[in-house]
């Protein structure tokens, strides 16, 4: 069936699929290096959804207050709840630094302080002196518009590289050789219905998360987990799936974010009661405590009958106190938003907000050079040989249980660049472009052709409007053994209906019916994982909150019997298998070379 269609072939050294912060900074980084290198987006560039991070990016510059690249560590360790990695959490908050000065010579147009360095505002679980405090001005902004700013930049400057772009290509799969080494993938040119296939030395996923599997994201529609779902379709293990990032602040109604700047800024949070309530759960940092904890609290006092609004189902968010020309300075774009989807005009009333799904943590398991690994509990640091990811897409990890605000654009340009200079070492020009698998190459038209033709019954719509609500109601900011359960039984159940789904559009050139249909099964791979991962992890840590597991001293975490990352991978048939491998508890510094002292960074209660 798959002699149906010709292949357009292409070689380069390297490959990467994504446009986004991660993809970009890996694709300028390997072009600069004189590698021959291609950038494949299913969106314009500059449409990813990085274009829309709004509050900025971390780094220790030491431009408003002291700070220390320590001090970020620290921060990035017990945000994550001690799942994290410690070798990639330290290069995150060492190079963090580098990559942001690269961001301001490349020519991403930072504010500027009263002395003309970069401006530098307070963000959640960011503190001075090992979490103490006070709060650290360390996140480095644009306006509230940092990732358009340096999504642009990083862009043009790909450009002047020779980078070569396919716009408006989307990847299918992966090639994989009979003996496992990736070899390249094949794309649908959605333009011209035509078929590429691209083979390459090092293929580098930069697809960004998967928010869309659920009802409600501050995620734009094209965040489907794609590079998750081609994992898994070449049966490697995806990592920490059940870690769902909800913001506290999403727009009530549609989801669209207000940045956690706008508290950084002086808003602050209130109940029907008209009272700060973070003050009583987060005596210290307050309404910037981490995300995971504010988005609870938040929770607790709707469920408590305190949320505002007609149906006390939301909270308020106070801009109103400040100064006019502050916000207009340094939170336009978020007073816009206001007005637009709630109607609100932000220097007299309040937002209304509502958690949503904001990050995954989880994702593609590699080291801090962004390699692959092909991971187990025998083998937990097996790299996946020929295959690299990125960006939200990846799993370092640094994020572990929860990410801090802001460290999210450090960990693209960090990882993004860190996979150059490793690419650099490991991909020879000189030698010779792998030659595809012929029988892979067919496996993948096979699928994409049984998509375009399928004839059941149930339209990709509903059942994807099956799948986000299912997320949303079992997975959700609290989790229960009982609620667990039900995400596993409704999700093996739609897994069951993929079968069954009907596309009514055959055509090769922009069939969106075809492409949501590719996208709805990349969610599911990522969304079932997601779901029996969760179920299996018997403790609360970071974003995964059990209400079942909530007591002790260090509030339902289980570190001898959970401090360690969950595996999973999933069958054609939807059988999910988990496996576990332990958390790099190492720094990459000694502490008497200058690291930082493990004293500091070992695990204990997470409060703000
Ligand atoms: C509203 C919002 C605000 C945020 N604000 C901040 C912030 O202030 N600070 C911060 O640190 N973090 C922030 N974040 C998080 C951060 O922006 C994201 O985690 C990050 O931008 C992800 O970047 P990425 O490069 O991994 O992927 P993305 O930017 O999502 O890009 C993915 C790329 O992959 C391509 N792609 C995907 N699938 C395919 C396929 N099948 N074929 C071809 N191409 C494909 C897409 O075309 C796109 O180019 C925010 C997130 C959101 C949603």
């Amino acid at each position: 069936m798959a002699k149906m269609y010709e292949f357009i072939d292409h070689s380069h050294d390297v490959v990467v699929v994504g446009a986004g912060g991660a993809g970009l900074r890996a694709t300028l980084g390997m072009a600069e290096q004189g590698l021959r290198t291609a950038c494949i987006t299913k969106v314009f560039p500059t449409r990813s959804h990085t274009v829309a991070a709004q509050g900025g990016i971390a780094a220790s510059l030491v431009n408003m207050t002291p700070d220390s690249w320590q001090w970020h560590m620290y921060d990035t360790v017990k945000g994550s709840d001690w799942l994290g990695d410690t070798d990639a959490m330290e290069y995150l908050a060492r190079e963090a630094p580098k990559a942001v000065y690269e961001l301001e010579h490349y020519g991403v147009p930072f504010s500027r302080n009263e002395e003309g360095k970069i401006y530098q505002r307070p963000f959640g679980g960011h503190m001075q002196n090992f979490g103490d405090g006070p709060p650290v001005q360390r996140t480095c902004a644009a306006a509230d518009r940092t990732g358009h700013a340096i999504l642009h930049t990083l862009y043009g400057q790909s450009l002047k590289h020779n980078a070569e772009f396919y716009i408006e290509y989307f990847a299918l799969d992966l090639i994989m050789s009979e003996d496992g080494v990736c070899q390249g993938v094949i794309a649908w040119n959605l333009d011209d219905g035509t078929i590429h296939r691209f083979a390459a030395k090092m293929v580098v996923l930069a697809t960004g998360g998967y928010g869309r599997a659920y009802f409600s994201c501050t995620s734009a529609h094209t965040c489907t987990g794609d590079g998750g779902g081609m994992v898994a379709r070449a049966g490697l293990p995806l990592q920490d799936m059940e870690f769902v990032q909800f913001h506290p602040t999403g727009i009530y109604g549609s989801g669209c974010l207000i940045t956690e700047g706008a508290r950084g800024e002086g808003g602050y949070l209130v109940n029907s009661e008209g009272e700060r309530f973070m003050e009583r759960y987060a005596p210290s940092a307050k309404d910037l405590a981490s995300r995971d904890v504010v988005s609870r609290c938040m929770t607790l006092e709707i469920r408590e009958g305190r949320g505002v609004g007609k149906n006390k189902d939301h909270i308020f968010l106070h801009l109103d106190h400040l100064d006019p020309a502050l916000l207009a300075e340094r939170l336009p774009g978020i007073s816009e938003s206001a007005k637009i989807f709630a109607g609100v005009d932000v220097t007299k009333e309040p937002i209304p907000v509502l958690p949503t799904v904001h990050y995954n943590m989880g994702g593609i398991p590699t080291n801090y050079w962004g390699e692959v690994l092909n991971a187990d509990g025998t083998n937990p640091n097996r790299i996946q040989p020929g295959l690299m990811a990125v960006g939200e897409a990846g799993c370092a990890s640094v994020h572990g249980a929860n990410r801090l605000g802001s460290n999210s654009l450090t960990d693209l340009v960090v990882f993004g660049r860190a996979a150059a200079i490793r690419a650099g070492q490991v991909v020879d020009p000189k030698e010779a472009i792998p030659t595809p698998n012929a029988a892979s190459c067919e496996k993948i038209m096979d699928r994409f052709d049984r998509l375009r033709h399928a004839s059941g019954a149930i339209p990709t719509a509903d059942l994807r409007d099956k799948m986000q609500r299912a997320m949303q109601e079992d997975a959700a900011v609290f989790r229960t053994q009982e609620s667990l359960e039900q995400g596993c039984r409704r999700l093996s159940q739609i897994w069951g209906e993929l079968k069954d789904l009907k596309v009514t559009d055959r055509s090769m050139i922009w069939n969106s019916d075809l492409v949501e249909t590719l996208e709805l099964e990349n969610l599911m791979a990522n969304a079932i994982t997601t779901v029996y991962g969760a179920e299996a992890r018997k403790e609360s840590r970071g974003a995964h909150a059990r209400e079942d597991y909530k007591d002790g001293p260090l509030g339902g975490r289980d570190d001898e019997n959970w401090r360690k990352h969950t595996l999973a991978r999933v069958s054609e048939a939807g059988e999910v298998t988990l496996d576990y491998r332990p958390v790099i508890t190492e720094p990459l510094t000694p502490y008497e070379q200058g690291g930082i002292d493990p004293k500091k960074i070992a695990p204990k209660a997470r409060v703000y």
